[in-house]
Formats: C-alpha cells, sequence, structure tokens
C-alpha cells in the first residue's frame, strides 16, 4: 500500500519574509495567560444532562450519580464569577452551547426555566461577561448530532452521532462549516458575538484540516470574523502550546484570510467536566511558586491558557474549581508581578496574526511592516529602539521604547521605523 498523505496536519499557509534584525516579541514583552472555560451556557448545568446520554453510547463509562448533580449553575453563580474576574483582570473565552443536551434553545425555548429567566440571563452574559471573554458555541448540543434540516438528532443512537465522538470524521470542510453555522446562527439569533469556536470532547480530532477550514469560513460568514480562532488542542507535556496560524492567505490583498489555533496547556485540574473531581493548585503553580505547569510554559514565553469546565468550577455549589482558580491567580500575580498580560484568545489570535504575517523588510535603513491585519500593542525587537514610527507619514504614539523592545498599535497596511 502507498503510504497516506498526511490528512491529519492542517496547512499554515503563506508566510511573508521577516528580516532577521528584527524579532516580534510578545505584547509589550509580557507573556500572555488566559482561561478556556468550556460546558457552559446559560442556566443548564451540562454534566446533570449530558451523562445520561453519554452513558446511553457507553453504559460502562459513565456511571456518575447524575441525578443528584444540579439541574441549574444558577445565574448568582455566574455574578459572582464574572465580577471576581474582572476585578483581577482575568480574561478568556466562556463557552454558550446554543442547544445544551437538547434540553432547550437559548433562541427559543429552554424547558424548565422561564422565558424570562432565559432572557435575563443570556442578558448577564451580554453584558457582564463581554469585556473580558470571548464566546464561542461548543457546538450545537455537545451530546447528540442534529440533523441542521430538521433540528432534532437522528435516530441512530451510537458514537457515530454525538458530537464528542465519531461524527467528524472523514466529513468535508463544507459539512463541518455547515454544523458550525448551525451553532454560531443560534447565538447571533440571541446577539452573543463569536470569533471562534470550541470543539466539544472529540469533535474534529480526526478530521483536523476540514475542522480549521470549516472554523475559518464558518465565522467569517456568519460574524464576519476578520481573524477566526478555534480551541481544539490542549497539550501538558514538551510540545509546544505557541498559537498556530493557519490556512493563511491572501495576504498583500483587500481579503487577507487565516484562522488561529490556540492551544491551551493545562488539563482540567480545577474540578473536572462533571463537577466530582476536584483538581489541586499545585499542578498549576506550586506553594513556593517555583513549579507546577504555569510556571513552566511562562518560562518557555509562550502562551500559558489554563482549561477548565464550569461545571467543575461550580462544582454543585461547593465552588471547588473556583477556588482553585482564586488561588492560581494570586500565586501567579506573587510570582510574576507586571510580566503578564490576561487576554482573550480573539486577542492571542490577533496577536498571532499580525507576529507570522506582518511582511518585515529593511529599505534604505527604514524598517517597513506591511500588516494585513491591525494589531494593538505590537512589540518588536530592534536595535535601537529610540526611533520613530509612522503610518501614512503620521507619527505613531509608542507605549514603550527602551533599551531594544519598541512597543505600538500597529496599524493594518504600511508601517515606517526610521
Ligand atoms: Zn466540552
Amino acid at each position: 500500500m502507498l503510504a497516506a498523505p498526511n490528512l491529519m496536519a492542517q496547512l499554515a499557509g503563506d508566510r511573508p519574509k521577516q528580516t532577521p534584525g528584527v524579532k516580534v516579541l510578545n505584547p509589550h514583552g509580557r507573556v500572555p495567560v488566559s482561561l478556556i472555560i468550556d460546558d457552559s451556557t446559560c442556566l443548564v448545568n451540562l454534566a446533570h444532562f449530558c451523562i445520561p446520554q453519554f452513558a446511553e453510547v457507553f453504559p460502562d463509562r459513565y456511571m456518575q450519580p447524575w441525578k443528584t448533580l444540579p439541574r441549574e449553575i444558577p445565574d448568582a453563580f455566574v455574578r459572582k464569577f464574572g465580577e471576581w474576574c474582572h476585578e483581577h483582570g482575568v480574561k478568556g473565552k466562556y463557552s454558550v452551547i446554543p442547544y445544551p443536551a437538547c434540553v432547550g434553545w437559548l433562541d427559543r425555548e429552554l424547558p424548565g426555566w422561564s422565558k424570562k429567566e432565559l432572557q435575563e440571563s443570556i442578558k448577564l452574559v451580554q453584558t457582564l461577561l463581554t469585556p473580558d471573554w470571548d464566546f464561542h458555541p461548543e457546538m450545537v448540543t455537545h451530546t447528540w448530532i442534529i440533523n441542521t434540516k430538521t433540528g432534532r438528532p437522528y435516530d441512530e443512537r451510537t458514537d457515530r452521532f454525538m458530537e464528542n465522538w465519531r461524527w467528524t470524521d472523514g466529513r468535508s470542510a463544507d459539512e463541518i462549516a455547515d454544523y458550525l453555522t448551525y451553532a454560531l446562527r443560534i447565538l447571533h439569533n440571541i446577539g452573543i458575538p463569536c470569533e471562534g469556536i470550541t470543539t466539544p470532547g472529540g469533535f474534529g480530532n480526526r478530521a483536523l484540516p476540514a475542522l480549521s477550514q470549516a472554523s475559518l469560513q464558518s465565522c467569517r460568514d456568519i460574524f464576519k470574523a476578520e481573524i477566526p480562532h478555534y480551541f481544539r488542542h490542549l497539550y501538558t507535556d514538551e510540545r509546544s502550546v505557541a498559537p498556530r496560524v493557519e490556512y493563511a492567505s491572501g495576504l498583500d490583498g483587500s481579503d487577507p484570510q487565516c484562522v488561529v489555533s490556540i492551544i491551551g496547556c493545562t488539563g482540567d485540574w480545577f474540578g473536572g467536566w462533571d463537577g466530582l473531581e476536584a483538581g489541586s493548585v499545585d499542578q498549576f503553580i506550586t506553594e513556593d511558586l517555583k513549579s507546577g505547569r504555569m510556571v513552566e510554559v511562562i518560562k518557555r514565553g509562550e502562551p500559558a491558557v489554563m482549561v477548565c469546565h464550569w461545571p467543575g468550577i461550580y462544582f454543585n455549589g461547593q465552588e471547588v474549581g473556583f477556588n482553585i482558580f482564586k488561588e492560581i491567580v494570586a500565586r501567579l500575580e506573587a510570582a510574576y508581578k507586571g510580566k503578564l498580560i490576561w487576554m482573550k484568545l480573539s486577542e492571542i489570535a490577533r496577536y498571532w496574526a499580525a507576529k507570522e504575517l506582518t511582511r518585515i523588510e529593511t529599505v534604505d535603513g527604514k524598517i517597513q511592516l506591511h500588516a494585513p491585519f491591525a494589531c494593538p500593542a505590537f512589540t518588536l525587537q530592534v536595535l535601537d529602539a529610540n526611533r520613530k514610527v509612522t503610518h501614512n507619514g503620521t507619527p505613531l504614539q509608542l507605549h514603550e521604547a527602551s533599551g531594544e523592545l519598541i512597543c505600538f498599535d500597529l496599524p493594518k497596511g504600511l508601517t515606517e521605523i526610521s
């Protein structure tokens, strides 16, 4: 048999020339940190409702006492969590599953809750969380695949028709984009903006190139997202967790495109996806601030993106995951004051797109930046940072210029450093 082509590899796409004398650093020279929250939605405690559906397909694997788990994660907790995070400058991604475990539709009815409760819950997400969090669908139900023509699950009750498992196997980018589009449209209907998607469980695992392209297409289609991104991978070993800028094209034209894969760097060591497994702070950063996964990744200078699940943060009212998170934030602050920068996933995606896709040339002693995407706090290492930065002849304000570090908001188009 011939070796199969590498069907698993997503393509990077185009890359511009970058002169070797100039290096793009982390924003403000600080290491990005972020928190990914999976399995959240309005009101519905996904764990309570998804476990019996998973158990229908895998009876031996999902034996959790789901009936004893609360059916709701209350808005009072969303408010408490969101306010605490805002006070501490925390940013990240918050999933909003559009038809959670087939319980109800966020853009129609959520049986078990009044229309008013649903509307207030959506409003809370829009007002409280918008400044600090990106919103993602985590596909439509996070359990059964639904037929996008009818809105109903299929009759076949196997792992081939569950979002977490085999449905995406062998499917094309267009088929997967149709499914993502369906999920995104529900959030669009209720005024929840999205620039990215999160994959539920193993969704897309055996169709990585198609998943990447489908994320690019669907977020551009429904939300006109300039730089779509997605969360599929997390690594807790030596592999790089730097974001991957994929399918870049048209960098010199009027419609540059790419999609960014944001990679998590921790497991859920908060409270588990079901809210039954307590984790520990030390896995992230130890009390002496010297070891733990966050310390490892921050030392490398790569974005340190933690991953948790909303039922584990709430932990059935005991808030075990939330308490772990609070202590992590306190330890990070103690260890790295002024050296970290909390960012949403969309902000990390934009930074990496600009970092990798800006053409950087030296012409007549000037450095020319040809940027397909604008980017706040673009930070460069250049030989002499005491320079003038201009865009279309107008000087740009510098955030910082000291030693070899120069930081400014990069506009789209041509910027010169002279
Ligand atoms: Zn999930």
